[in-house]
């Protein structure tokens, strides 16, 4: 395949945090101008010092800032900037604003809102991965009928214990599980509204409720012409309140045969529907076998630890492929060396987990060999109350698992946040547990640690 040769002049980036600096970096790696919006809560922001030009994009509330579609294009008219880059979270999955970049002359770094529309809702993407032959958790196979009849046929055949989610929802919001026959039309109508509340879509599904899968994840590059690529697996088990807390790369012990199989059918997947951009596609695995859950149609928080195991650079391939050039290598180039973990490292309480917003009065970061920290905090910085408590990331590559976990150790040690409370200790444990040391555990595990 032929070098990249096209590519953005001057790009927008429609987030904050540390994935805002992440996209900065690259950018700036690469010569690329950027433009960095914010709220008024967040004129301190790393990224926005750092940026070629900052433009203030309303109040704190998000709904009035970094979710206002217009005034995020506005920016972008104003700059004279060619893409816009959504980052996670906001509007990253959302349709209509890459519909309305799009139509505004600018290029969505993501795929196109057809995709996004298909993949990003849950139920649709569940049927597309049926239609691919990709096993999925059983389940309602649709919206969960409204009629209570038929609802609590299917909780029945499916059989107790069932989880709903709401097919708009994500980060661990807007699912709950279900243990009783008696509970299932109360909680449907619960989960249904807050749906309708938090995501502005109500419908929501079904499905059995897994009592001992792992999370296990694909991420994908394509080019949406054709080529496309995995970059191998994570494992994102470790989990709180269906929260990752700790990821690793890649995810060990997996059924080879299953394995190889999932990983070429992301690809093929990715092909088949033309997909543009970075992926992943998420499973639960239990017993050998995986079992599709839903995809994200952009980068994830966890995307590093693929590219300390693989030595690509995730948002550099998005930029490349969004610029409109074809994948400038092929899977046989795609090599997984060692392993790498990483700790999302939270402002908040250890004991409650409620954030913990406020001054950083000292910030000091670790390093030495295999250790990278993706964070926007500094010394003197001052967390706002509005937003996500993710501070940053610790990150570690090692040859092997036990070297990625030494240093992890040695890192979460050297690490200072003074000022304010996170759930840096939480993690040095984690290191140390004996059941997570040994691998594999599954995504009951922290919330069992935590329980004991
Ligand atoms: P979100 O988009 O909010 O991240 P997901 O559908 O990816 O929601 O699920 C998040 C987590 O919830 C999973 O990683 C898993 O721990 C748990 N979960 C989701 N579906 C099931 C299920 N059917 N059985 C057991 N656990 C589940």
């Amino acid at each position: 395949m032929s070098k990249p040769t096209k590519k953005m002049q001057k790009i927008l980036i429609a987030n904050r945090g540390e994935i805002a600096l992440r996209i900065l970096r690259a950018c700036k790696e690469e010569g690329i101008k950027t433009v960095a919006v914010y709220s008024t809560a967040d004129t301190d922001l790393m990224h926005v010092k750092l940026a070629d030009e900052s433009i203030c994009i309303g109040p704190p509330l998000a709904t009035n800032s970094y979710l206002k579609a217009s005034n995020i294009i506005a920016a972008a008219e104003v700059t004279g900037a060619d893409g816009i880059h959504p980052g996670y979270g906001f509007l990253a999955e959302n349709a209509d604003f890459a519909e309305q970049v799009e139509k505004s002359g600018f290029t969505f770094i993501g795929p196109k809102a057809e995709t996004i529309r298909l993949m990003g809702d849950k139920v649709s993407a569940k049927a597309a991965m049926i239609a691919a032959g990709v096993p999925t958790v059983p389940g309602s196979n649709g919206p969960l009928p409204k009629d209570n009849a038929a609802a609590m046929h299917i909780g029945r055949t499916v059989g107790y214990p069932v989880i709903i989610k709401a097919t708009g929802g994500g980060g661990g919001h807007g699912m709950r599980v279900i243990h009783k026959e008696e509970d299932l039309i109360e909680a449907a109508k619960q989960i249904c509204s807050e749906a309708t509340a938090w995501f502005g879509n109500p419908i929501i599904y079904l499905e059995k409720y897994l009592t001992n899968p792992r999370h296990v994840e694909v991420q994908v590059l394509s080019d949406g012409q054709g080529h496309a690529v995995h970059l191998g697996d994570r494992d994102c088990s470790l989990q709180r309140r269906h929260q990752k807390v700790l990821e690793e790369a890649p995810a060990l012990g997996l059924a080879e045969k299953a394995r190889q199989e999932v990983l070429a059918r992301c690809v093929k997947t990715c092909i088949d529907i033309n997909y543009r951009g970075a992926g992943t596609f998420e499973f639960l695995y239990e017993n050998g076998c995986f079992f599709f859950i839903e995809m994200n149609t952009r980068v994830q928080v966890e995307h590093p630890v693929s590219e300390m195991v693989t030595g690509i650079d995730i948002i550099h391939e998005m930029l490349s492929i969004a610029a409109g050039n074809a994948l400038s290598f092929t899977q046989d180039d795609v090599k997984i060396h060692g392993h790498s973990m990483e700790c999302r490292i939270n402002a908040e309480d250890p004991k409650t987990f409620t954030p913990s917003p406020g001054l950083v009065k000292h910030f000091h970061a670790p390093g030495g060999n295999g250790v990278r920290i993706d964070s926007h905090l500094y010394s003197g910085y001052k967390i706002p109350s509005n937003y996500d408590s993710l501070i940053g990331k610790l990150i570690t590559w090692g040859a092997t698992r036990d070297n990625a976990m030494a240093r992890m150790r040695n890192a979460l040690d050297e690490i200072v946040v003074d000022g304010i409370k996170t759930n840096i200790q939480l993690h040095r444990d984690l290191v140390r547990d004996i059941g997570f040391c040994r691998g594999g555990v599954n995504i009951h595990y922290l919330e069992h640690k935590l329980n004991n």
